[in-house]
């Protein structure tokens, strides 16, 4: 069964007395432990999408299932409960806590929606930190590491819950080229690892190639699929 399947979804915001239609007829599927990213330029809804796949928000027509769930049916609290047990988030901007360290931040999805026992927590921790190369930092405060290592720590805390999915929307745009493509590796070694499905948008033309199905958007449209050989073993 897919993870996640959307089938003409459409997304409109009201502006005042304006309808702007972020995403029309969006229909897709993917499957558990795909690496997938959606491209388009500034504006073609990608951030919309990621935030209805992540039960951010509801589409305002057609369905979206992701693991299982319909996501136009979930109350506030319902989808917050989802989200805690089924996705991961990374943010463009890090978004790691200043006053925590590098292992704190890993550990305080553990801490905020799951009740995981303290010994299985370090474990967890400590696994993650070794994943992720970043064990020898472990005590450091995020504004005494790289913007690399701050997403490597993000790629860490994402995984942390053991969600089925990581959505990740422009997850490199604050990086320069090489740090970009060595977070995309990293994502996609932790897919590899873990089979979490990742899921990322950018529209950086050099790090597209890195994913293994491409969805172009256009204008809140799908206007194409590419799919690389050679990807996961699913
Ligand atoms: P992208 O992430 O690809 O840049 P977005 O999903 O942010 O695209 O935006 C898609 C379209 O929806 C744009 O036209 C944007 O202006 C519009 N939009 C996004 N969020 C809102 C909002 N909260 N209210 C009104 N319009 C929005
Ligand atoms: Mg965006």
């Amino acid at each position: 069964m897919s993870l996640i399947k959307a089938e003409k979804i459409k997304k409109d915001y009201q502006a005042g007395e304006l309808v702007i239609t972020a995403l029309n007829r969006v229909s897709f599927e993917i499957e558990p432990a795909s690496f997938v990213s959606f491209v388009g330029p500034s504006g073609s809804g990608k951030t919309t999408l990621l935030n209805l796949i992540g039960c951010l928000d509801k589409p305002t027509g057609g369905t979206l299932r992701v693991a299982g769930a319909d996501v136009a049916s979930l109350n506030r609290k319902e989808s917050a409960a989802f989200r805690g047990t089924n996705i991961g988030f990374i943010f463009q901007d890090f978004n790691l806590i200043p006053v925590l360290t590098v292992y704190e931040n890993i550990e305080y999805p553990l801490l905020m929606v799951q009740s995981v026992p303290a010994a299985e927590r370090k474990k967890r921790v400590t696994a993650l930190l070794e994943a992720v190369g970043m064990i020898d930092q472990k005590d450091k405060y995020p504004d005494q590491i790289s913007g690399g290592q701050k997403q490597r720590v993000a790629v860490a805390r994402a995984l942390v819950t053991n969600p089925k999915l990581i959505l990740a929307d422009e997850p490199t745009a604050n990086l320069d080229h090489k740090t970009a493509y060595m977070v995309i590796e990293l994502m996609k070694k932790m897919r590899d690892e873990f089979k979490t499905t990742f899921i990322f948008s950018t529209h950086d033309q050099k790090i597209i190639g890195e994913a293994e199905i491409i969805y172009m958007l256009e204008d809140g449209e799908l206007k194409g699929k590419e799919v690389k050989g050679g990807g996961g073993d699913e």
